[in-house]
């Protein structure tokens, strides 16, 4: 791959590595507002095996003034982001189960008959698809990442490998009739195309058909500290006000919104065709009004939230700073894209002495942007430590089990978030 630097007109083989969102990805409206600054960053989830140059990209949040909708800046070129993603959903176990349940709720929910067609959007490995599978429905999967969708389409689950518009829509229909059941977890928000997504969802599903996907709720993000969860992958940060909005511009309905605790916190939504079969849950209503009594969109709710976020980082930095004066080796543990906006925002690097992570991915490799080395946390014991800086902070409580003979000859766990901590 080629990559040219130069700051604004980068390229990669010949097309732009990203653009600046100046219009809203859900409306189009063109009010919008700086929400949140953050700090510009490489891409945060890549962690290379050798210290090379990346380019870095601007990911404050923009609020619309029209829809509510909150995004990121500057959006980078999926290719880049995905096409040679390697991330694949097995490797986390937790997942699976999760999505056996999943498709069990969905499949309740849709009261489709078996053998009806399932549509996974951003279709992964096809963990997903292979639930609805056993259950007795036809899947059809679709990801842009072609080795993960040739993989498993080669494990029974057919997967087109390429990103969902509203004409591959038409050409399944036609190959494989309409859907009963369209999903996309996850992806919802990593695509700056939502409007042609919709459009696409719509064209595909039966009259009495549903939609589902889950993304992270704003108003976790807010009120949960998760401002590190904003990486370049995640385009979109929805609230049920501007999904309400948008699925009415598109022909669709959202019927069902509820709050799960998956990502520290997110939303679990269902959409049919707009007036289709079902009814509209209450629960809709209450959360666009628990919004507006919170000031989801307000600008001086994201004034208090930036307040806030330097509040923690002024916090955690001093109490760093300190050990280091006191000559304690400090360590950051968690090698992941929130980590990589953890460090930039609240400006780590040079503050600690190297990363550890349980992932094998990101074992030995070099933290994207500032080049920070990453280790197995084994590390801890080898090459010593006095201090762990609980980067993934989300994970606290399973690191500090898992490392309690850290603690037992005199290490220290410090915790950024949700408040500062030193256990
Ligand atoms: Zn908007």
């Amino acid at each position: 791959m080629t990559v040219m630097k130069t700051r604004e007109q980068a390229t990669v083989n010949g097309t732009p590595t990203h653009y600046k969102a100046r219009h809203c990805l859900l409306c189009r409206s063109g009010k919008l507002g700086l929400a949140l600054p953050l700090a510009h960053s490489a891409i945060g989830n890549d962690y290379l095996p050798t210290a090379q140059p990346q380019q870095e990209f601007a990911q404050s949040l923009h609020l619309c003034k029209d829809c509510g909708n909150v995004q990121i800046e500057d959006v980078v070129n999926p290719d880049i982001l995905f096409r040679s993603y390697t991330y694949s959903t097995t490797s986390s176990l937790g997942l699976v189960k999760h999505f056996q349940t999943y498709a069990g709720e969905v499949a309740t929910a849709a009261g489709a008959e078996l053998g009806s067609l399932v549509i996974d959007i951003g279709s992964n490995d096809g963990s997903l698809l292979k639930a609805f599978q056993s259950i007795g429905y036809r899947v059809l999967g679709v990801d842009p990442a072609v080795e993960i969708a040739r993989r498993a389409t080669a494990e029974g689950v057919e997967t087109v490998p390429d990103y969902f518009t509203r004409k591959l829509a038409e050409r399944i229909k036609q190959s494989h009739g309409p859907a009963a059941v369209v999903t996309a977890n996850n992806v919802f928000a990593h695509s700056d195309k939502l409007p042609e997504m919709a459009d696409g969802i719509r064209e595909l599903l039966r009259p009495d058909g549903i939609f589902t996907f889950e993304v992270s709720y704003l108003l976790d993000i807010v009120q949960k500290m998760l401002f590190d969860t904003v990486y370049h992958e995640h385009l979109c940060y929805h609230s049920v006000r501007s999904l309400d909005l948008f699925f009415r511009r598109h022909g669709l309905e959202l019927i069902d919104a509820q709050r799960i605790p998956t990502k520290a916190g997110s939303l679990r939504g269902t959409v049919q065709q707009a007036g289709g079969p079902r009814p509209v849950a209450p629960g809709i209503a209450r959360l666009i009004e628990w919004e507006g009594i919170t000031e989801l969109h307000a600008p001086e709710t994201w004034r208090e939230y930036t307040r806030r976020i330097e509040t923690a980082r002024d916090r955690f930095v001093t109490v760093i700073d300190r050990a280091r004066a006191a000559r304690k080796r400090v360590v950051g543990y968690g090698a992941s894209p929130t980590v990589t906006t953890l460090i930039n925002q609240f400006g780590l690097a040079g503050r600690i002495d190297y990363l550890v992570d349980d992932n094998p991915v990101k074992q030995n490799t070099f933290s994207p942007g500032h080049h920070i080395p990453v280790y197995p946390s084994e590390s801890l014991y080898q090459r010593g430590a006095d201090v762990i800086a609980i980067l993934a902070w989300n994970y606290a409580a399973p690191i500090m089990t898992r490392h309690q003979a850290f603690a037992a000859a005199g290490g220290k766990f410090i915790i950024p978030l949700p408040m500062l901590q030193v256990v």
